[in-house]
């Protein structure tokens, strides 16, 4: 830190400060994790200086045996975890792989062929002609998959991702009823639409889904099944999600991040059938330049980790804190998405319960020494920036070794907290849907109270970090 203070000590304040405001706060984000010291230190050291494009023993760079050694490691660890065929852990983010697995699934499937029947292999040497003819055919698939509202990612087709711009995009959603996902509803979809690829995945769904179901529906319709596992990545190397519900063994293609429940460094991956490896294996120049080579480094350790049998403790330690985190709001009265989760995550109803919006409850709590975000629920009347829910998530609780009883006490702090919120009246006389008054009593009552379960489970006790001045 001496270092990093001697260049910038504003930054090097701010990565403290970061440490201080973690250690204080609790964090329910589903989506974020606290990864290993192992984990942060392969991440942070001088194999960021190297180039490496290409991949295991075919780069376009020299000197790259180091990287070679850990990026063939992290492969190697990657598909015995997962036990998947093939795995490709280039990619920076789970955006990437998303990227990555698009342009080799039609790489396979439309560019390929095309090629064969142009007589052409390499896309450089085509015609202006010719390659117009790829470009239209590639441009005009299809793609169907969950709505962003459903609890669908971005990247998933959404107007505002390039995904949208790759693809016809289509979206198949929850029971307006159930908030399930309708496997008869999603077929009929299927057979309408003819896409390309199903894609199966979510950010915000507290269900598990059934895969195997899911590969027979697209095998009807010859599309690629797709499942997109950044959020339960965890839950599949911990064995809680096994059989018709995890997805490797259903899907041809998987894509995740590793930085969620899987609790390594950020970053993506790809893991698919031997079909696609070689596609996937483009994934520079497809769409990637130089990999990382320390976020690899990273991956290796974290996939070590997750191969360790308290992995798989832990991961149904986190399905099993989220369970009774359900039923806790349920007893204070709280409305719970679906009633309930099979998974790492749950959906709140402040605007049914608490007559909030999700942007009062989720800054209310913050207030009050709570991190979470507030997530649209589907058919919100609320819309994507103020919603009427809060995403819930577990894997980071869990990981500071949190357990039922305080999942108890955290539902009765929202309790606490939610049910006291009064919103602000605009001059129109309408309820705003950002303001809000919170009795300063009620927050500093709240406030003591995460601050007691935050002293019993310790952030990085290790780490003996000040603050610098
Ligand atoms: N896919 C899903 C299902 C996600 O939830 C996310 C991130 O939240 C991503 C992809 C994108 O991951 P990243 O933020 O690493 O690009």
């Amino acid at each position: 830190l001496d270092q990093i203070s001697a260049v910038s000590p504003g930054i090097a304040r701010a990565i403290v400060q970061e440490l201080h405001d973690q250690r204080n706060n609790l964090k329910l984000i589903a989506s974020e994790n606290y990864s290993s010291l192992a984990t942060q230190l392969a991440t942070g050291n001088l194999l960021t200086d190297k180039y490496a494009e290409g991949f295991t023993q075919h780069r376009f760079y020299g000197g790259c045996d180091n990287v070679d050694t850990i990026e063939s490691e992290a492969v190697r660890l990657a598909c015995e975890l997962f036990g998947a065929e093939h795995a490709y852990v280039q990619p920076h983010s789970g955006a990437d792989a998303n990227l990555v697995a698009f342009f080799a699934i039609l790489s396979a499937k439309i560019q390929k062929p095309l090629l064969s029947e142009l007589g052409q292999e390499d896309p450089a040497k085509l015609s202006a002609e010719d390659w117009a003819k790829v470009r239209h055919a590639v441009h005009n698939q299809r793609l169907l998959s969950l709505d962003y509202y459903s609890g669908g990612h971005l990247t998933h087709g959404y107007r505002h991702n390039i995904s949208s711009h790759l693809f016809e995009s289509y979206t198949y959603s929850v029971n307006r009823e159930t908030g399930l996902i309708d496997l008869d509803q999603l077929r009929k979809q299927l057979h309408a639409v003819r896409p390309l690829i199903l894609l199966a995945g979510y950010s915000a769904y507290p269900r598990k889904l059934n895969f195997a179901k899911m590969r027979e529906l697209a095998d009807e319709v010859g599309a690629v099944l797709m499942v997109d596992m950044a959020h339960f990545a965890g839950l599949v190397a911990g064995k809680v999600f096994t059989g018709d519900y995890n997805p490797i063994p259903h899907a041809h293609v998987v894509t995740t991040t590793t930085h969620k429940t899987l609790r390594g460094p950020r970053g993506g991956m790809v893991l698919c059938t031997k079909e696609f490896a070689e596609w996937v294996n483009k994934g520079c120049p497809s769409v990637l330049g130089g990999p990382l080579p320390h976020v690899m480094a990273a991956k290796a350790i974290a996939f070590r980790e997750a191969s360790q049998p308290e992995f798989q403790t832990y991961a149904q330690k986190i399905v099993d804190n989220a369970q009774a985190l359900a039923e806790a709001f349920h007893i204070e009265g709280c409305t719970v998405l679906t009633g309930g989760t099979d998974n790492h995550l749950l959906l709140l109803d402040v605007a049914r319960t608490f007559g909030l919006t999700g942007r009062q409850a989720e800054t209310a709590l913050r207030e009050c020494g709570i991190t979470l975000n507030r997530n649209s629920l589907p058919f919100d009347p609320n819309g994507p920036w103020y919603t009427s829910g809060l995403r819930v998530g577990t894997p980071a609780v869990t990981t500071l070794g949190m357990g039922p009883n305080e999942m108890t006490e955290i539902a009765r702090i929202f309790k606490l907290v939610l049910s006291n919120i009064t919103p602000t009246t605009a001059a129109s006389g309408k309820p705003s849907r950002a303001k809000y008054t919170l009795d300063p009593r009620i927050v500093q009552q709240a406030r003591q109270r995460v601050q007691a379960l935050l002293t019993r489970f310790p952030l990085y006790p290790e780490i003996n970090l000040d603050l610098v001045e």
